[in-house]
């Protein structure tokens, strides 16, 4: 049984503030979402969906929001 494993991208608070599924049928969709990440400045880490999905997710944007 394999594992799904996704691409995350960790925001310079340390939280995750994308993922994507790492699957062969959409390899062009995953390269170009991390590639983006990566122009954002972003880091680009490789782990299991399951351990994305238990991980703390970035709020920056949602606490953005919230004071505009
Ligand atoms: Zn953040």
């Amino acid at each position: 049984m394999t594992v799904p494993m996704s691409y995350v991208a960790i925001h310079s608070c340390g939280r995750i503030v994308a993922a994507t599924v790492d699957m062969k049928e959409h390899a062009k969709a995953v390269a170009r979402d991390v590639a983006r990440w990566v122009r954002l400045g972003d880091k680009v880490q490789r782990m299991s969906v399951e351990k994305a999905r238990r991980s703390d997710w970035c709020e920056c944007w949602r606490n953005k929001k919230a004071r505009a």
